[in-house]
């Protein structure tokens, strides 16, 4: 339930998984052979070498998408997290309002399913009450802002984000939603699965209609016209491979620009309903918005209706009753092949994680992280800068200028790992004992809905935190120029203080590198050491980075991920370049750890071969089909298969230490071979 503005999403360049730590003295740590496919030569498929066994036999669990090194760190944080619920919900002698008590109502109201059953689609009455009331356009722009602050995507999204040219000041920002379907290419395709997709979802927004009580027919009715609207924000929304350009979702206005260009909505009225005055707003793609702001006066008020109709309804479905629950859940299942829901206690630690994640973050962090790991990982951080700082100053392809400028953003980077100095502020958010699930998880959502809103026009929090401590990822954001890892991915096989560099480097080493060197991908390098959106590259700088970037694209838009689906090179193009160089200078942070120490092989391998074989054993994944197909048209990563296989084949260290020839699979020829750092 983030509130959160496309444009911020789309800059933040965040890692799908990892981590492990740097030991000074360790053993070297055996490489475990059960899920290697030996009979398969390194150089030939070095994913199938390192994981076919394992890709053999594992099987996916029935309520999740996909598996992989991340699911099964995250699965035993779990285990922590459950318990810290289950003994806030028991506990009666918590403070009032203390975020002991909050967790424990918020879990506890979830686990009621006989009063979810009891109250069905009850509480969500004063909202379908004030949209049957929408009778004018007033009314209409009332309400969007009413169910924008309960957390309900319609239309467009309203928030704040740092201003890109200012990012020391925080602004308010208007950019595109209000889809049920994951893009919108999922409404413009004309091919056969798109077009059987578009009608299982107009089937099941009529379901969801009907489970209010509204008629097959005027249900399968209101269905096609809710289809057909969100069609139209569809066209007129900008593609995802064109919101990576940070210029591109970047149009700072006044509030009086804004209603010119999108006239039909009084915006200093609606800003004032969700509680804002700003002085200036960022608008992520002004055609959208003339598009919406026409919408909302052409198209007749009685579709809008059965459009928020819709929209409330299914958000509210995860917290409300069984029929919409399990309706919700069979549409979903169609996107990523899931065969069941999750136990409903998992659901509701999800859902507690969702709302009141830095509370349950602290409770997590004091049980679990300790503060040694902190002081491993940053020194791991600083060998990966080095590594970088060295390949920066060496690089013949780089002109003085653009290199005093990296040199300049890399010395500013701020690290933030473990958990955040000061935890978020919830006093302001009650959730009273014996509230519904539902009222529950609204007044968590209006409590972020109304905390993302009071930052506008202030100065930027450097303090806040873009994911909690116990989500097993990490992420690097160009606005603040500063890289993120949670404690949760601060464990093995990512990070891990009884193994020893070889495993390290290879697993949490590239990881943390692939996070600096967001810095300096496609989007990354468009902005300064201050965070700034500014050129700082020459000409022929940048052309030539350029130029490397487009092999990169090219080789990754080449693979096949299922039936016809290729990686979209670009859309992943950020991630890729992330994998590529931080894997890279991962290794030679690796190699310079390794000065003076034995290269004796362990189990056979030499270091540098276990270097790579824990990177592709990070990445192991397996992933229905399904949702392989959602991840390659949605994701900006490529699969755990491409990240392993596009980044090695580049790297000559790689061919080097299994002794791979000109010739295989897993070595690009000079030619051929992409090259940035
Ligand atoms: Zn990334």
């Amino acid at each position: 339930m983030n509130i959160r503005v496309v444009a911020l999403a789309a800059i933040v360049g965040v890692v799908a998984l990892s981590s492990s730590t740097l030991a000074a003295q360790a053993a070297p740590r055996a490489v475990d052979r059960s899920n290697m496919d030996t009979t398969c030569a390194p150089c030939t498929d070095f994913y199938r070498f390192v994981n076919g066994k394992w890709l053999d036999t594992a099987t996916i669990p029935a309520s999740y998408p996909g598996i992989g090194v991340g699911r099964e760190v995250y699965d035993r944080s779990l285990d922590v997290l459950h318990e810290i619920l289950e003994q806030a919900a028991k506990d009666k002698s918590a403070a009032p309002n203390s975020n002991t008590q909050k967790l424990g109502a918020f879990y506890g109201a979830c686990l009621d399913s006989a009063k979810a059953e009891k109250l069905d689609a009850a509480p969500m009455a004063a909202e379908l009450e004030r949209i049957a009331a929408i009778t004018t356009p007033a009314l209409l722009q009332a309400e969007f802002a009413r169910l924008q602050a309960d957390g309900v995507d319609i239309a467009f999204g309203v928030g704040t984000e740092p201003d890109f040219k200012n990012t020391k000041l925080t602004v308010a920002a208007v950019g595109q939603g209000g889809l049920g379907l994951p893009d919108r290419e999922y409404y413009l395709n004309d091919d056969s699965a798109s077009v059987k997709l578009r009608d299982a979802y107009r089937a099941h927004v009529a379901r969801t209609l009907e489970l209010l009580g509204d008629t097959p027919a005027k249900a399968a009715d209101a269905a096609k016209r809710v289809l057909a609207l969100e069609t139209s924000l569809a066209k007129a929304a900008l593609p995802l491979e064109e919101q990576r350009d940070p210029k591109n979702i970047y149009h700072p206005m006044s509030v009086d620009s804004l209603a010119r260009i999108a006239h039909g909505v009084s915006w200093t009225t609606y800003f004032a309903s969700v509680g804002m005055t700003p002085k200036s707003v960022i608008v992520v793609s002004p055609a959208y918005m003339t598009a919406v702001a026409g919408l909302m006066t052409s198209v007749p008020l009685a579709t809008w209706r059965d459009y928020l109709r819709w929209k409330v309804t299914d958000a509210a479905s995860p917290y409300i009753s069984s029929r919409f629950v399990n309706e919700r859940f069979a549409f979903r299942s169609i996107l990523t092949g899931t065969k069941s829901l999750p136990p409903r206690w998992k659901r509701c630690m999800t859902a507690t994680d969702e709302s009141l994640g830095e509370a349950l973050g602290a409770a997590y962090v004091a049980k679990e992280f300790p503060p040694e790991a902190k002081a491993r990982a940053l020194a791991m951080v600083g060998n990966l800068e080095a590594a970088l700082r060295d390949r920066i100053s060496t690089l013949d392809w780089m002109s003085e200028a653009t290199r005093k400028e990296a040199l300049a953003k890399l010395a500013a980077f701020r690290v933030k790992i473990g958990y955040p100095d000061r935890f978020r502020d919830y006093s302001t958010l009650r959730i009273p004992a014996g509230a519904s699930y539902y009222q529950s998880a609204m007044l968590a959502n209006e409590f972020e809905f109304r905390r993302q809103m009071a930052k506008a026009d202030k100065p930027t929090d450097l303090n806040e935190w873009g994911m909690t401590p116990q989500t097993v990822d990490a992420y690097n954001n160009a606005l603040n120029n500063e890289i993120v890892f949670p404690a949760a991915i601060l464990q093995p096989p990512f990070f891990d203080a009884s193994a020893d560099d070889a495993s390290n480097y290879g697993a949490m080493g590239a990881i943390i590198g692939h996070e600096i060197t967001h810095g300096y991908d496609d989007q990354g390098r468009q902005f300064d050491a201050s965070g700034t959106l500014r050129d700082w590259w020459t000409k022929e700088d940048a052309a030539k980075y350029d130029e490397a970037a487009g092999r990169i694209r090219d080789q990754y838009s080449a693979y096949i991920v299922a039936d016809t689906f290729h990686v979209n090179g670009k859309l992943t193009l950020g991630e890729n370049i992330a994998d590529f160089g931080g894997l890279k200078i991962a290794y030679a942070a690796f190699e310079k750890a390794m000065t003076g120490k034995s290269r004796a092989p362990v189990d056979g391998f030499t270091p540098e071969q276990r270097f790579f074989i824990a990177y592709a054993n990070a990445w192991r994944t397996k992933i229905r089909p399904e949702a392989m197909i959602l991840q390659s048209r949605t994701d900006p990563h490529s699969p755990g298969e491409w990240r392993v296989i596009g980044a090695i084949s580049n790297l000559p260290e790689f061919a080097q230490a299994f002794g791979c020839k000109a010739g295989d699979k897993m070595v690009r020829g000079e030619a051929v071979r992409a090259t940035i750092w």
